[in-house]
């Protein structure tokens, strides 16, 4: 388990984030906060995700504990891999537990705490607060932690803009936040016309421009950064998605882009 010694303050110092990946092709942040080391999701293979860490000196195996926001495969295809090979105690709620298993094969899973949607799970000091979301899993869930000091948004496969998702992000220090597609590259793109409304429809994916002008909205207050992330291989690129963002922040807001393929770098809160 992780073992951190408190600071003389009593604090536990900044909260660390790392994009290991996101995107449909899988999502993994990790995040240290009140000296626990958290993962959020598991879409990426167990060796993928070790190496990455490695690559910023942290250890896979120290991680307290792998909560998933939701029953897609490119959050939860690997957490009974992660636990097994890596003795991560697993956080998930019922429904989509139930629903991943009969989908994909999670193997055998041994340390399960399940959580209800829009409850509080507490590790330690540190709080993580689940928020329901209209997207199309099972029973998912956008997360804030909450180390006492600081509040950072993991918000991602949101559906829509749905009703407080402004608010909650005006209450954060930062956010990972979704900024899935182009309207025109969507509209322009190789996806299947089913495929196109279920990604704008009410249980999809935020587009560049409905993201921006969220962060827009809350920009001015307490929020110091957002991270770009789950951005679409097909109907959008770093480069569109900063370009839509800086036109409606007006570079008001520092601003990066979690990237689909490569690890982050520590972002700091
Ligand atoms: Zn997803
Ligand atoms: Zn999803």
């Amino acid at each position: 388990m992780g073992y951190t010694v408190a600071m003389h303050d009593g604090s536990h110092g900044p909260i660390r984030v790392i994009s290991l990946q996101s995107g449909s092709n899988g999502n993994c942040i990790y995040i240290e906060a009140g000296g626990r080391k958290l993962l959020f999701d598991a879409g990426i293979s167990g060796s993928c995700a070790e190496e990455r860490l490695s690559l910023h000196g942290r250890d896979i195996r120290s991680v307290d504990a792998l909560i998933i926001s939701h029953n897609h495969a490119d959050h939860i295809s690997s957490a009974g891999i992660f636990q097994r090979k890596y003795g991560i105690p697993l956080y998930v709620t019922p429904r989509c537990l139930a629903a991943a298993q009969t989908r994909c094969s999670l193997g055998k899973l041994k340390e399960v705490h399940h959580f209800r949607s829009g409850s509080t799970i507490r590790i330690g000091d540190v709080s993580i607060h689940t928020i329901p979301t209209p997207h199309d899993g099972e029973d998912g869930v956008v997360f804030v932690v909450d180390d006492g000091q600081h509040r950072l948004g993991v918000l991602t496969d949101l559906g829509h803009v749905f009703r407080d998702l402004g608010a909650t992000i005006a209450s954060l220090d930062a956010v990972l936040l979704e900024s899935n597609y182009d309207p025109v590259m969507l509209a322009n793109g190789p996806y299947p016309r089913f495929l196109k409304m279920r990604i704008k429809g009410p249980g999809g994916h935020i587009s560049n421009r409905e993201a921006a002008e969220l962060l827009a909205s809350a920009a001015g207050g307490r929020l110091k950064w957002a991270c770009l992330g789950h951005l679409s291989g097909e109907n959008n690129s770093p480069e569109l998605a900063l370009k839509t963002h800086n036109e409606v922040l007006g570079g008001d807001l520092s601003l990066c882009v979690a990237s689909r393929h490569t690890v982050s770098e520590v972002m700091v809160i």
